[in-house]
Order: C-alpha cells, then structure tokens, then sequence
C-alpha cells in the first residue's frame, strides 16, 4: 500500500483570481468567504481535505497590498505565510484579465517559500482554449513552475486532476489535524465569516471591510436540530451602526435573514440567529482587540 502523505498547500493571487472560490471547490463545502468585491477574505482560512491516503491542509490568504492599520499588516504577515511553509504553492491567474505585472509582485513574495510552485489558470471557463498556450507561456518566462494546471474553481473542471498532483508532492507523514477537532474550531469561525459577509453585501460601501463579527454564543439543541446562535457586529463608528441597524431595524434584518439562511444550508440544521450591532472605537488599531477576535499571528 502506498505510505501515508500529509502537507500544507497555500493558495495565492492576486485579489479576486479566484482563490477563495478555488478553496471551496477543492474543500467540497462553503468554507471560505466569496465575494466579487477584492480583499475581503481577511483572515487566513484552515481547510482540511481527507481522502483516502492523504490529509492536505488548504491555507486561503488574503491577498497582498499595502495599508497602515495593524489589521492590515497582520493581514500581509499572514499572507506572507508566517510560520509554516507550505510544502506546495498554488499560484493561482486567471485567464479572463491576466496581469503579469501585478502577478509578478506576488511571485516575487513567494520566493522566499520554498514549497513546490504550482501555477493554476483559473477561470478557462471564460475563455476559449487556443487563449492558453500564448498565456503559459508567458508565465514560464516569470518564474520555474514544477506543474501548470488550467482550471476552473467555478465549473470544477481539472480539479481533481489538480488534487491528485499535488498530493505527489507532499511529504511521506502520519495526519497533521484529527478531523473532529478542526470541524470544532472552525465551525464559529465559518458562521462568522458567513455573517460578515453579508453585512458587506447588504451594506455595499457604506461599512468598511473593518466590521467584525464576534460570536458570542453557540448552543446546539440536538434534539430539536437546533442551532442558537448570539452575534456581535462590531464597528468603529455610531453613524455605521445607525446605517447598519438601518431604519425601523430593516436592514439588520435583511442582514441576518440572509446570513441565517445560508448558515442553516452549511450546518443542515436550523439556526435561530440573533444580532447586535456594537461601537467599539479604533479597534482594527487596538492589538488586544485584534488578539480577542481571533487576527493573532500565533
Ligand atoms: P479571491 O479574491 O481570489 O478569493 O477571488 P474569489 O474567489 O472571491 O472570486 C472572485 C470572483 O471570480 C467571484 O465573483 C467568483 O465567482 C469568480 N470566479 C472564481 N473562479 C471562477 C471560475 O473558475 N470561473 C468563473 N467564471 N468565475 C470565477
Ligand atoms: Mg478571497
């Protein structure tokens, strides 16, 4: 039988090629936060993958720009990839808007990694084949990619094809996480991030991408197959909270009508959900708030 093998994969790109997307996909579940808007995948996201002969531990990174706040830099720390090095880099462009110069920024950032880089063509859906070869050949010229792989994380085409290659590189190695306790820990973390996503949604510009989403209670009611859920929006200002409750409470409302919705689909339980939205000044500034809401680098 052939040896166990175990390792981390980091998906990186430019915002909005796809990386998210491609995470779920490969995930098998809403896992990630989606949206068409760039950079609002905030914090770095765990995604484990069992099968049979190999566990593959998926890392989501934000995408990597500058800024001033803490939030922001823990933010690139993060997708830098602090501490563990991956033992596959997936590059992920896309296929629809190449950018070469901006991809080239985040190939320089993965040179100090030294895991095996991928390069994945996202999107091919979009385009029509004869576009490819021109585009492979390009990125050959940036940098010595080990495999190049067209995909598309939306239709799901070469991704299974993508997963059994990757696992040819990961090391020899017993389960890096037993299943159960990852599903725990990220089960809060999921709904949260479901939540805020749609108070960025409904909200369009209005609240920054510094809202956060606290989770201040998580009760399951299994004989009722019952989720009670209690959530704190944070923001940073009194005018975004008046925006946010919105007039006669509407858009709370609207807010977490949907976000119930779609936690109720990725638990396959029903959840009662309720929402507060609370002024905390300067927190995206504030180290031990950051710590309290989950952003530490440890
Ligand atoms: P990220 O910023 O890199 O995490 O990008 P997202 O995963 O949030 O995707 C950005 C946008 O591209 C979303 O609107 C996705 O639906 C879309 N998208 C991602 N992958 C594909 C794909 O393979 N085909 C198509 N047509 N759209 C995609
Ligand atoms: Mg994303």
């Amino acid at each position: 039988m052939a040896p166990f093998k175990a390792g981390f994969v980091s998906i990186l790109g430019r915002p909005n090629v796809g990386k998210s997307t491609l995470f779920n996909t490969l995930l098998g579940d809403k896992m990630a936060i989606v949206s068409a808007k760039p950079q609002t995948t905030r914090n770095r996201i765990l995604g484990i993958k069992n099968v049979e002969q190999a566990q593959v531990v998926f890392l989501d990174t934000p995408g990597i720009h500058d800024g001033q706040s803490r939030l922001h830099q823990r933010m690139v720390s993060v997708a830098v990839g602090t501490g563990q090095d991956a033992d596959v880099l997936l590059f992920l462009v896309e296929a629809v808007f190449p950018s070469i110069e901006g991809d080239r920024k985040v190939i320089d950032s993965m040179e100090k990694n030294h895991g095996v880089p991928f390069l994945v063509i996202n999107k091919i859906d979009l385009v029509r084949k004869d576009k490819l070869l021109p585009m492979i050949d390009q990125y050959q010229h940036l940098h010595a990619f080990q495999e190049i792989l067209p995909v598309s994380a939306l239709t799901g085409e070469g991704i299974d094809r993508l997963v059994d290659l990757l696992i040819q590189y990961l090391p020899e190695s017993a389960p890096l996480f037993p299943e159960e306790m990852i599903t725990d820990q990220t089960e809060r973390f999921l709904v949260s991030e479901f939540i805020r996503e749609k108070v960025i949604q409904q909200t369009h510009q209005e609240i920054p991408y510094s809202a956060a989403v606290v989770i201040e209670s998580f009760k399951e009611q299994p004989e009722k197959n019952l989720v009670v859920i209690r959530a704190t929006i944070l923001v940073e200002r009194d005018s975004q909270k008046k925006i946010l409750i919105g007039k006669g409470g509407q858009k709370l409302k609207a807010i977490g009508e949907a976000a119930r919705k779609e936690v109720e689909a990725f638990l396959d339980k029903r959840v009662f959900l309720e929402l507060w939205v609370t002024v905390e000044k300067g927190w995206t500034h504030n180290v031990r708030a950051l710590d309290r809401f989950g952003y530490s680098s440890r």
